[in-house]
């Protein structure tokens, strides 16, 4: 249990012992008055990093001199932009290269994914999910069970949280699968939580369905760039996630998908587009479909270039930051300052705030998501005023998420001082 205090010496401290804290210069933080806002939403967007505009300009000015000549010729033909990014992306979601593939958005995969992985046959017919897990992926969910012409009230079974608690427990889950595993043909959820920031049992899930011989796969929209993860280790069947929170590859950008090698030479049911066809045959627009070998046989249609020239070059980030384990390391730490500084608002100001994020770190990433006594809104709208941009859920929630590729110390402290500072000044400083 590391130790911090509540100081803006002690925060500066940390940011100039920090050795990632010169990432902060490859990003470009929004500002409001000439003064950068303090950022902790990336949990939803995250900043655009300054390689960005040039990584575009580099594929607009390909285009301009090269017209369609620019799938074949360049430093990075157009045809095979999309391997440039499955080395980075396998070393971040810890996969073989040809285990992944970006393409689509995250939704699109989520579809094509319970094309091939739910097969329901005999009595399994059912999914396994969490309760209130993210709304298009349970749109995606109810819509695709009813394209099979199938009930979703019958097929779908929805974990809920306990009267009163805030995140799922492992017994509870791993107990639900054992006893519907007779009649589950899937497992499907989020690999961390988007509202109370929980780290699912991704680990412990996959091997008891394995165990089972039910398939796995997890939407990792808010754990990509955010967690370890060992997906081809665990043996996850699939996975789908974005790239424009975590990632930083910009709004609406280019969304990953994993599948297990195992399932690659399997000829697997899937929905399937030209993109996906084995690229040495794919201009010879033969009939009938041969897939690509790997998660890129399950692309669709020609890739949106200039959205992957983002993502690709916001991915050299990571790299150069030394990987996921490195950048957790500090997530941890950040997170855990931003933990104590709340801790210490409430035993100053008698708890307003109860955190709903797991207190045990290896089960969260950076957001913490808390829950807000009272004058919810207020606080929040109190918060933006003083530059801090996190993310207000109705009724009383407050999400805020220090990512280590960009934030720092002095922010998260900056937080503590607002919340201070409003309940010094709204609440007696003793709550009799
Ligand atoms: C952000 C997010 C999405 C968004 O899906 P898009 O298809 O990219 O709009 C889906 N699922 C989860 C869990 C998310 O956090």
């Amino acid at each position: 249990m590391t130790t911090y205090l509540n100081s803006l010496d002690y925060a500066r401290y940390l940011d100039e012992t920090d050795e990632l804290r010169h990432f902060r210069a490859e990003f470009l933080v929004p500002e409001r008055d000439g003064q950068p806002l303090t950022y902790l939403c990336g949990n939803s967007l995250g900043l655009q990093p300054r390689r960005a505009r040039q990584a575009l300009e580099r594929e607009l000015m390909s285009w301009q001199q090269r017209g369609v000549e620019g799938w074949f010729e360049g430093d990075a033909p157009w045809l095979s932009y999309h391997r440039s990014c499955q080395e980075p992306l396998a070393r971040l979601v810890g996969a073989r290269p040809a285990e992944v593939c970006p393409m689509n958005n995250l939704t699109v995969n989520l579809h094509l994914m319970l094309t091939t992985f739910y097969r329901p046959t005999g009595t399994r017919t059912k999914i396994l999910t969490l309760a209130g897990d993210f709304p298009s992926d349970q749109y995606a969910l109810e819509t695709h069970v009813r394209s099979r012409g199938l009930d979703p009230a019958e097929v779908l079974v929805e974990v809920p949280l306990r009267a009163g608690e805030f995140h799922w427990r492992e017994a509870d889950l791993l107990q639900v699968l054992d006893q519907q595993a007779d009649t589950l043909a899937l497992v499907v959820m989020s690999g961390l939580h988007y509202y109370n920031g929980q780290v699912l049992p991704m680990q412990a899930l996959a091997q008891k369905a394995r165990a089972l011989g039910i398939p796995v796969g997890f939407d990792l929209a808010h754990a990509v760039g955010n967690v370890p993860l060992h997906l081809h280790h665990w043996d996850v069947d699939f996975a789908v996630w974005c790239s424009y929170k975590y990632l930083n590859a910009g709004p609406g950008g280019v969304a990953g998908l994993f599948v297990h090698e195992k399932h690659h030479k399997a000829q697997a049911p899937r929905l399937a587009g030209w993109w996906g066809y084995d690229e040495a045959r794919r201009f010879e627009m033969t009939q009938g479909f041969v897939p690509m070998p790997g998660a890129a046989g399950w692309q669709l249609s020609t890739p949106a270039i200039l959205p992957l020239a983002v993502h690709r070059a916001a991915l050299g980030l990571f790299e150069e930051a030394g990987g996921m384990e490195r950048l957790r390391e500090k997530s941890l730490r950040l997170t855990g300052y931003l933990e104590f500084l709340l801790q210490d608002i409430n035993q100053r100001y008698g708890a307003p705030i109860t955190l709903m994020t797991p207190p045990r770190a290896e089960e969260r990433g950076c957001q913490l998501s808390w829950l807000v006594r009272a004058e919810g809104k207020v606080l929040f709208d109190y918060l933006g005023q003083r530059g801090i941009v996190g993310d207000w859920r109705e009724p009383n929630c407050i999400r805020l998420a220090p990512a280590p590729l960009y934030n720092t110390f002095e922010e998260v402290w900056r937080v503590g001082e607002a919340l201070d500072t409003f309940y010094a000044a709204s609440r007696p400083r003793y709550p009799f």
